[in-house]
């Protein structure tokens, strides 16, 4: 197994670990980028993207994340694929493994991101970007005048429900119990919006329609009666919560009750060293750019580290 050494090692490749590449880059620091297996994050998963700003006219999800990666990689930083199989943070250098390489880093930037639950249906998948979205304030503009639903029954559902009433004509909540688990006061105000309907009792069983590329309805069966009714929609919010993409660090690293990587003082984590931005760390705003701001933040810290050991 070859061993590399390094001064940054950055896991994940979406807007907060591209960005605190592209900061360590330009520091010298050569940092080195572990991709990961959803390499360029959520907004692979998404098409235009209208609120990054300095794209007068928006960019595709995609294409914003190939020129955050070629400006990291333009000032020197090193992205490989694959993923982390493990990582020791018990002493420094941190020792990370991925596929056939070890490394030895002086600091860890961790930007491994939160992955949206989803029902896992095969037509959810391919029509992803296509009407179903997982994020009401990147995508609720693109429903002006036209219906949509929202699945889940949490304050997340509620609260992009109630959101998305700006935009839509009606918001259909599909829920799969009788009560929501949503906080009373959401609740409340999502009942009380004229534009907002709920199907309680109801499961998911089909989007439709694949065939056309695009969003047209939504197939619903009760789970009391059995029975099924298809919904016409053209958008799909599917809120069911989120999971950060912690496994890989056990127990070293302080979480949050749900999970979330602790930070303090900027992106710094419970151990010195070693510093989260994103998504990992962040289950309040979850915007491209406040991950990027927060990649930004990382390397800083990370730079300054360094300084401060004498590197
Ligand atoms: P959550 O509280 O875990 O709720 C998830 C919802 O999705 C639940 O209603 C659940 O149904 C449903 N669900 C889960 N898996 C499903 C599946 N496979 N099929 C259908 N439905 C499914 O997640 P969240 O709403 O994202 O909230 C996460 C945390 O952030 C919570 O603590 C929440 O209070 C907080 N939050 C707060 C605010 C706010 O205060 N403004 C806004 C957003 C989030 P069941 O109810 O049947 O389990």
């Amino acid at each position: 197994m070859a061993t590399r050494t390094r001064d940054v090692t950055v896991i994940g490749s979406g807007p907060a670990g591209l960005t605190a590449a592209l900061y360590s880059a330009r520091a010298n620091l050569k940092p080195l980028v572990i991709e990961g297996l959803e390499a360029g994050g959520q907004l692979m998963l998404t098409t235009a993207v209208e609120n990054f700003p300095g794209f007068t006219d928006g960019i595709m999800g995609p294409d914003l994340m190939a020129a955050m990666r070629g400006q990291a990689e333009r000032f020197g930083a090193e992205i490989v694929r694959g993923n982390v199989t493990s990582v020791d943070l018990s002493a420094r250098p941190f020792v990370i493994v991925a596929g056939d390489d070890r490394i030895e880093t002086q600091t860890l930037i961790i930007a491994t991101g939160a992955s949206a639950k989803l029902l896992g249906l095969p037509s959810e998948r391919a029509l992803m970007g296509h009407g179903v979205s997982t994020c009401a304030t990147c995508d609720g503009f693109f429903f002006r005048g036209k219906p949509i639903a929202v699945v889940g029954g949490g304050d997340s559902a509620l609260e992009e429900a109630i959101f998305l009433t700006r935009f839509a004509s009606t918001v259909t909540v599909v829920h799969r119990r009788d009560a929501f688990r949503a906080s009373k006061i959401m609740q409340d105000k999502a009942l009380a919006n004229s534009k907002i309907s709920v199907e309680w009792d109801s499961e998911v069983v089909e989007m439709l329609d694949p065939t056309h590329g695009a969003v047209t309805g939504i197939v619903l069966r009760n789970l009391k009666t059995g029975a099924e009714k298809t919904l016409a929609v053209d958008g799909i919010f599917v809120a069911i919560g989120h999971t950060p993409n912690t496994t890989l660090f056990g127990d070293s690293l302080e979480t949050d009750g749900t999970g979330y990587l602790v930070t303090h003082d900027g992106s710094r984590t419970s151990i010195d060293g070693v510093f989260a931005c994103g998504d990992v760390q962040d289950h309040v705003y979850r915007q491209a750019i406040t991950a990027a701001g927060s990649g930004c933040m990382a390397a800083l810290d990370a730079e300054r580290f360094l300084e401060a050991q004498g590197h």
